[in-house]
């Protein structure tokens, strides 16, 4: 890993907060701008040349998306990220004629939106470490299921391995939604290798270096004959008359107005980068989190919570408020985040209740693992504890 390619991490702080976002390397923003200073024209309008040139970077960039994930382009809608994927789907699903479940331990944006939607909403509950309990414990996803929502790798927990544990062997019509905002970082997703249940799965560009406002909703070519879209207006038509009109084929019809064109060039280059590295990213990221989870682990008062070897470490240590673990930290310019992480439902559940987490990417390094672990040691001391 070069840390060069990567121009904020010049400036010296050290980053432990890749789960809520990661910085961006040079060849993602310079391609961004290179956009605006010299392509920039909306898309599937324009017979000149720049509109022409935008749209087929545009269409390349689903492509690249659908490759990454070994999906078909037409199953790629880019959205403006993870919770607008999950909120889009289930309306374009019908949530309210469904049952859907979910487990507890989940993000709030793999659990409102559901809440909020469905016909029937029922959770899947926890063990401790955060994994779902599956069919050996009181949890079988079933026939009178619709929808299994579940996390793919838990933004509190790590990988909690509840989407590759078999969940019984649902009918083929139940439908698997993955949030796949943290795993995209971190697991190689192959659409193809899912069991015979039709899936979607939803994450956002800015959690694997791309820009913030772009997100892809995959959604499997099983059940796209059961969709309709969440939003109309302009380019997701073809034929509009005064009473009726003609829907755009599928993935336009998904995607009404404008879309962030940019972005998706941006997510596009971004996803080249970090394919082009995978295997050392994911290699360097597994040892120092086993390093990470070791030391931190010697220190005294301090517990994690998540089991795994994971790169997202969440932790407690005895008497300190976890926010005053990240202020402190903080002090020493020293990013990590502390609360709830949007998974408040599970960790109270759990008993478990508000946590530091330090979040790891491939640029982070043994030397600021070391230098994190230094200062928390004096945290109980100097908080007078
Ligand atoms: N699900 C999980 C597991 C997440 O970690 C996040 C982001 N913290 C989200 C969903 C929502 O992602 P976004 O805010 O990019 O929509």
């Amino acid at each position: 890993m070069n840390r060069n390619d990567f121009p904020q991490l010049q400036d010296g702080v050290i980053y432990l907060d890749n789960a809520a976002t990661t910085f961006k390397p040079k060849c993602v923003i310079e391609r961004i701008n290179d956009f605006y200073v010299h392509e920039n024209a909306n898309i599937y309008r324009g017979l000149y040349d720049l509109s022409v040139k935008a749209t087929a970077q545009y269409d390349e960039a689903r492509q690249t998306v659908a490759k990454f994930i070994n999906a078909e382009p037409e199953e790629i809608i880019f959205t403006s990220g993870t919770t607008d994927g999950i909120n889009k789907f289930t309306q374009m699903i019908n949530a309210k004629d469904k049952i859907v479940a979910s487990d507890i331990t989940g993000h709030h944006s793999n659990l409102l939106p559901w809440r909020k939607n469905a016909k029937e909403f029922k959770y899947i509950p926890s063990r401790k470490d955060g994994s779902s309990m599956g069919p050996d414990n009181s949890f079988v996803v079933n026939d009178f299921i619709d929808i299994a929502a579940m996390s793919m790798y838990s933004n509190v927990f790590g990988n909690t391995k509840s989407f590759d544990d078999a969940y019984g062997r649902p009918e083929p019509r139940v439908i698997f939604f993955a949030d796949a905002a943290q795993a995209i970082a971190h697991k190689k997703i192959d659409v193809k290798t899912f069991r015979d249940n039709p899936l979607a799965l939803a994450f956002s560009g800015h959690k694997i270096f791309g820009p913030t406002g772009i997100g892809v909703l995959y959604i499997s070519k099983k059940i796209h004959d059961q969709l309709s879209p969440a939003q109309f207006g302009g380019e997701m038509v073809e034929d509009v008359r005064e009473q009726d009109f003609d829907l755009a084929p599928i993935p336009q019809r998904f995607e009404a107005g404008t879309p962030n064109i940019a972005g998706a060039i941006g997510l596009a280059e971004a996803i080249r980068y970090f394919s082009a590295h995978q295997n050392e990213f994911f290699t360097h990221e597994k040892k120092l989190a086993a390093y990470a989870h070791r030391i931190l682990s010697e220190i005294e008062g301090l517990k994690i919570i998540s089991v795994t070897y994971d790169p997202i470490i969440s932790f407690t240590i005895d008497s300190v408020h976890p926010h005053d673990v990240a202020q402190y930290l903080a002090v020493h310019n020293i990013c990590v985040r502390a609360g709830y992480h949007c998974a408040q439902v599970g960790l109270d559940y759990l008993g478990i209740g508000p946590v530091t987490r330090i979040s790891l990417a491939p640029y982070n390094t043994f030397e600021e693992i070391d230098k994190t672990v230094e200062v928390l040691k004096n945290i109980r001391k100097d908080m007078y504890v």
